[in-house]
């Protein structure tokens, strides 16, 4: 059960609170997020809820069945809105588009890219600087120094920037750079991360895990809710399956299904999500249509040359001809949405 308490519950109401549940057989743990107040308690006893709500300093109390609790839409029926300032907001009737390279490579690349994306109306841009590679010997990303040039640029012309974050010791140095912090597939359970996530005041976007289950994905991202961080993003990037034709296998059904799981934003990654560029774009506007809230999608003057994820990377005509699809796409859904049939 979910226990929202009132911005004047005290210490005292609390723990006379955590009494009644403690002798009822039902654990009791203060959640403290940016903004609210909450106890999420559980138990496998039944308890008429009215007691829980007679308390002082109570202000409202829902039953919540799933293993995770605040991230569920059991008790939260008004979707989450990321707002990343500036007139940019992804959720519920707020499409976000999210493009940029797999990796920040240089600072001419990044020019031209933030040009291509400002010129395109996309508002937030992608590039890892941190890179989580299968092989030691591969590209590892321009670090620090890469993300702060990044930032600067797209920060020029007014764009937001979302990069990956690999440990917690690179949270404070990348916090001053990044608009979203992206936790990537391998890291989708890595709970010091995701905890250290939740004490940040800015929005992370949570990637499924290679093979990770929905309940997973959605339990790790109660680990960031629950320290204390309300603004995060779910992300729909491709499971590992038996079919080797495609890098990974795009889970179209994770769409709907986590939108009706839980209120947070759904962002669907077409890219990792099959691996081939010359699908990115039927699938990724499949994802749109199955839903999602946004889309990320890796993008390149010159895919060929990418120094990361080159052959699932869109060059600027094809991107271009994304962007216009998916905000079509985006456009026909909620007129059938509208027509109600
Ligand atoms: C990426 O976004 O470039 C990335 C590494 O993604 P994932 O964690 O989904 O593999
Ligand atoms: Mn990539």
């Amino acid at each position: 059960m979910i226990i929202k308490f009132s911005s004047d519950s005290t210490e005292e109401n609390r723990s006379q609170l955590r009494k009644f549940l403690e002798e009822n057989g039902f654990s009791f743990n203060v959640v403290r997020t940016q903004s609210n107040l909450y106890g999420v308690s559980i138990g496998k006893r039944q308890i008429d809820i009215r007691k829980v709500g007679d308390f002082a300093g109570v202000k409202d109390v829902f039953r919540v069945s799933d293993t995770y609790k605040l991230v569920s839409r059991k008790w939260r029926k008004d979707p989450t809105i990321i707002d990343l300032g500036d007139g940019v907001r992804v959720g519920e009737g707020n499409f976000g588009i999210m493009m940029g390279p797999c990796s920040i490579e240089s600072e001419e690349q990044v020019r031209d890219m933030v040009n291509f994306l400002f010129e395109s109306g996309v508002r937030i841009m992608r590039g890892g600087a941190f890179k989580p590679r299968s092989s030691p010997y591969s590209f590892q990303g321009m670090g620090l120094e890469g993300l702060k040039m990044f930032s600067n640029i797209a920060h020029e012309r007014g764009l937001k920037i979302i990069s990956e974050v690999l440990e917690p010791s690179q949270i404070d140095d990348m916090m001053p750079f990044v608009d979203i912090f992206q936790v990537g597939a391998r890291n989708n359970q890595n709970f010091s991360l995701l905890k250290a996530l939740g004490s940040v005041d800015k929005p992370v976007l949570l990637k499924r895990g290679i093979s990770g289950t929905l309940e997973e994905l959605l339990n790790s991202a109660e680990y960031i809710y629950s320290n204390g961080n309300e603004r995060i993003l779910l992300c729909e990037r491709g499971i590992r399956t038996f079919e080797g034709a495609y890098r990974n296998v795009l889970d179209i059904n994770a769409i709907p299904v986590l939108k009706a799981k839980s209120h947070l934003p759904v962002i669907v990654d077409p890219s990792h999500g099959i691996g081939l560029r010359e699908f990115v774009e039927p699938v990724g506007l499949a994802g749109i249509m199955a839903g999602a809230d946004g889309v990320i999608v890796e993008s390149h003057a010159r895919p060929e040359e990418a120094l990361s994820d080159g052959q699932q990377t869109l060059n600027y005509s094809e991107s271009k001809r994304f962007i216009e699809k998916a905000n079509r796409v985006v456009q026909l859904r909620s007129e059938l949405n509208n027509v109600g049939i």
